[in-house]
């Protein structure tokens, strides 16, 4: 018998993340609707930041990421004194998850929620439990319901990804007081910027008047994906642990600097909002017919619900022969029948809803 070292049993029963699609046949050109990226690019200013920064390669970060913190601050009315940054959001999850679960313990989402939560989850030896959607939805007296004794966080994105939905600041207030308060209430805001609805609390207040709730945000989707930027701001006690066991330079100085810049070009960020809300509406309108159901979405893409498995499968098959590459949500989400679209170029949403006509969708709008 040889000897070699094994990783943690539990580890075992993590099914790894399965990104976005990027490829598409040989001699097609790929257009990527299947990661929630911008349309748009970077901000300039944070592209300069980004080579400016390459002069100085051989300097270690400031470890902190006081630069992003005092950038976030400043645009978001924050004390940076209770942000943390992560290296993407995803990090910062993981340490949530290490930090607050252990064996035995059990972590509650909703039925639909990120894929990534279960990963974290698992990874410090907690179980995660689901809670059932009402219509694609995150339900809050469902969520309440699978607490046990055992519960000591829950995740919810907030609007959710696949779905697009979200819930009301109402809602919001409703979960959090229905929570013991030993549970730590997560909350990922990873598509705040794109909300639209009048009624939608990005988190901040309820981090400010509570102990056990923390908002975690992301730079991927408004564009700095590729240079992996998360932040989160909690309360002091949560800023202090986290503190002691993140990667003392987690965040990479191109990217402090890049996200700095950013966060301060709230003109581009108010640009990718408005591109996104006129093309998430006009592709709604386009898809949503009698055999397209298009989930109402407040994120920078859609979820698009055909009448069966069969029919998804043929329409993923039918745009990635031109090219449009979309999320399958059936393996790692359970939505057999949908398919997740990005809020892409003018061009790419034309060519979505041409390719979609032949499987329902209801036409392009002018
Ligand atoms: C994309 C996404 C994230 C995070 O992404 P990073 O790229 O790791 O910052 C977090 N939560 C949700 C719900 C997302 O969709």
């Amino acid at each position: 018998m040889t000897l070699r070292p094994t990783p943690q049993p539990r580890l075992l029963s993590i099914a790894p993340y399965v990104p976005g699609r990027s490829t598409a046949k040989p001699g097609v050109k790929a257009t990527k609707l299947s990661s929630n990226e911008s349309p748009l690019g970077a901000s300039p200013r944070a592209i300069a930041a980004y080579k400016a920064a390459a002069e100085h390669l051989e300097v270690y970060p400031e470890g902190s990421s006081k630069i992003l913190r005092t950038a976030l601050g400043e645009v978001h009315g924050l004390d940076p004194e209770r942000i943390i940054c992560g290296n993407g959001s995803d990090d910062l999850l993981h340490l949530l998850a290490q930090a607050y679960l252990g064996d035995g313990d059990e972590a509650v989402m909703s039925q639909y929620g990120f894929s990534v939560y279960p990963i974290v989850t698992k990874a410090a030896g907690a179980s995660i439990v689901m809670a059932p959607e009402a219509d694609y939805s995150a339900d809050v007296d469902a969520l309440l319901d699978a607490v046990t004794e055992r519960t000591r966080l829950v995740f919810l994105a907030n609007p959710n990804n696949p779905t697009g939905t979200y819930i009301g600041a109402a809602e919001l207030a409703r979960l959090h007081a229905g929570l013991r308060p030993d549970i730590l209430l997560v909350i990922d805001s990873a598509y705040a910027e794109y909300v639209t609805a009048d009624d939608y609390d990005v988190g901040i207040d309820l981090v400010n008047r509570a102990e056990n709730v923390v908002m975690v945000r992301t730079f991927s989707k408004m564009g700095l994906a590729a240079i992996r930027i998360g932040w989160m701001y909690g309360p002091a006690h949560l800023i202090d642990a986290i503190n002691r066991i993140r990667g003392p330079f987690n965040v990479n100085l191109p990217a402090q600097l890049a996200g700095a810049e950013a966060t301060r070009d709230v003109e581009f960020t108010a640009k990718l909002k408005s591109y996104n809300a006129q093309w998430r509406g006009w592709l709604a309108r386009s898809l949503g017919s009698n055999s397209l159901r298009v989930i109402p979405s407040q994120a920078n893409f859609v979820l698009v619900l055909f009448n069966d498995a069969e029919t998804a499968q043929r329409a993923f098959e039918a745009l990635l022969e031109v090219g449009l590459i979309v999320r399958e949500v059936s393996g790692s989400y359970g939505i057999p029948n949908g398919l997740r679209i990005s809020i892409g170029g003018e061009a790419a949403m034309r060519g979505v809803v041409a390719v979609l006509k032949d499987f329902g969708a209801a036409g392009a709008e002018a």
